[in-house]
């Protein structure tokens, strides 16, 4: 079965308390905009929208994309980065029916060609004049041999594509309106609406299926969780097209009518346009822990009232310095299959600097598991953690193998994430210590750590590879690969042109190479990759 759905009885359980909507994503972005048609909806650098404006653009885009041909149901892959246009193709394609999946602007034909292929993707939306990459000119080459994959579509100006903002630009607005209301009215809100990508623990990225009612209703629990209102201005730096970026800048604001302030990664032109727009609260990920240090950041947080810390264990120093600027901060830990756990107004100050806090969702179950197990660990001890709710899935899409691991007998989805309960106050918290899936975090970006090995080992002279994550002081952790060659050692640039040449992620290219003449193994026989890991970390803790 490639997908597999929630169970009825749960999905049941979920309408009667009120959690799951019966409406489709589109339909409730369009609620929200008739009460707040003159609130600003989304605000860039390179303009802004109101949410009228954003409601009315995005109709007649979507008349454009039914005008292509474009059916609902159909995958249209994502390759843009975070402009004012990536919020308005995202409705747009929404309101066309269409299921967007959330590759990223890095990945390449070794992603894209196999990730297209898999979801069968009928059109590619990508953006053009990206600096260092031609990406329309690669989804033109994406498309030769392709069979079910048949328009380029193109944020920003070039000819070689379908140009987004004229398409639909001729529609009677009003026509475009009725046309969205029939597509939507075919839409079933327990049907897919977006296709997230995972990190997964093996093999290509997996895909996450994420339906209409559980997804929307994922975003608008986490702005309840945060006491937002229509005045609240959310800022987000990090790529918008992922899962935090959907669920917590783009459809939790606008679930309550509220401003997304959308910056790039880039903090130099990020913190100046928070500080214009007056954002109230932001995410801040890992790769800009380090954002307090900017000269720009004082001002950029002048009205920020919730600073939100995500992605990798909250440095005491980082949380310090934002207590002494007067700046609230909490936690998230999120993930694409599904469970958000936060540390929200309320919770102790302990709790927001150990802990990950608690479930978003008061239907969220989780327990913390012997790996391996379904028996739970006693509170204070480590195990994995696992998760089923209103919002987490049930199945990867088409992966009944991985799916059969993946999952408990009922029902709860293991993460991979290592964690132990711990009570603070009388209350219990969740504090994330590890993870057993072996992939690299780097900077939020999640590298397989065994798509990489099978990749160095279609090197004519590796015989053997083992890859691990190197810690590193700004991304959190990089690649580092220990291989076993034939002849003489190879240099990282001939490692990396390799990775070129199979089109590769750069993001997922090793960043360094350790040569063994061959690979530590456990008494059980598996790659000793703690060692190799323990390796590594002194070596970059002593040079
Ligand atoms: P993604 O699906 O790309 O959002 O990645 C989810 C994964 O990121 C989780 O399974 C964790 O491994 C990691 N992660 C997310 N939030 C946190 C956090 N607050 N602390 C530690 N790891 C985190």
């Amino acid at each position: 079965m490639t997908l597999v759905p929630y169970p009825p009885d749960a999905v049941r359980r979920y309408r009667e308390a009120g959690l799951w909507g019966t409406a489709t994503i589109a339909t409730e972005f369009h609620r929200v905009a008739r009460a707040h048609p003159d609130r600003d909806a989304v605000v860039a650098l390179e303009g802004r929208l109101t949410f009228a404006e954003l409601d009315a653009r995005t109709d007649l885009l979507a008349a454009g994309l039914a005008g292509l041909g474009l059916r609902p149901g159909d995958p249209v892959l994502f390759q843009v980065t975070n402009r004012l246009d990536s919020v308005v193709t995202w409705y747009g394609v929404l309101k066309a029916g269409l299921v967007p999946v959330a590759t990223l602007a890095a990945h390449r034909g070794h992603e894209i060609g196999e990730i297209s292929r898999r979801v069968g993707a009928v059109a590619h939306l990508v953006e053009a004049g990206l600096r260092g990459f031609d990406l329309v000119g690669f989804a033109e080459e994406q498309r030769r041999g392709h069979p079910t994959l048949r328009h380029v579509l193109v944020v920003g100006d070039d000819p070689r594509g379908h140009s987004l903002a004229a398409l639909g630009g001729d529609t009677d607005p009003a026509e475009a309106r009725a046309l969205v209301e029939k597509i939507q009215a075919g839409i079933d809100p327990d049907d897919v609406a977006v296709h997230q990508l995972s990190g997964g623990t093996t093999g290509v990225p997996k895909v996450i299926p994420r339906l209409h009612a559980e997804y929307w209703y994922n975003g608008a629990e986490y702005a309840r969780s945060w006491g937002w209102t229509a005045e609240t201005r959310v800022a987000h730096l990090i790529p918008i097209i992922h899962n935090a970026g959907i669920v917590c800048a783009v459809h939790a604001p606008h679930s309550v009518g509220a401003c997304l302030v959308l910056g790039t990664p880039d903090l130099d032109e990020s913190l100046p346009l928070l500080a214009r727009e007056a954002a109230t609260h932001v995410l801040i990920g890992h790769g800009h822990y380090r954002a307090v240090d900017h000269p720009d950041f004082d001002a950029a947080t002048k009205a920020v009232t919730q600073i939100v810390l995500s992605g990798a264990k909250v440095p005491p120093a980082l949380f310090e310095a934002l207590e002494a600027r007067g700046l609230w901060s909490g936690q998230l830990f999120g993930m694409g299959e599904g469970l958000f756990l936060t540390t929200r107004p309320g919770a102790p100050r302990e709790a927001r600097l150990t802990t990950v806090g608690t479930p978003l969702s008061p239907l969220d179950e989780v327990r913390i598991l012997e790996p391996g197990s379904e028996t739970d660990v006693a509170d204070g001890e480590v195990g994995e953690l696992c998760a089923r709710g209103p919002y987490t899935l049930h199945g990867y899409y088409d992966a009944p193998e991985h799916n059969a691991r993946a999952f408990t007998a009922d029902g709860f989805y293991r993460t991979g994430d290592l964690a132990a309960y711990g009570r603070i106050e009388g209350q219990r918290y969740v504090s994330i210590e590890g993870r057993i899936k072996d992939l690299i975090n780097r900077g939020g970006e999640k590298i397989n750590t065994e798509e990489v090995e099978l990749l160095l080992l279609r090197h004519p002279r590796v015989a053997a590879a083992a890859v691990v994550p190197m810690p590193d002081p700004r991304l959190g952790e990089r690649t580092c690969a220990y291989v076993v060659v034939d002849g003489a050692e190879l240099t990282l640039p001939e490692v990396q042109e390799h990775f070129a040449a199979l089109e590769v992620a750069k993001f997922k290219w090793p960043e360094r190479i350790e040569h063994l003449p061959e690979i530590p193994r456990t008494l059980v026989g598996k790659t000793d990759k703690k060692r190799l890991a323990a390796d590594i970390a002194r070596k970059v803790s002593t040079s």
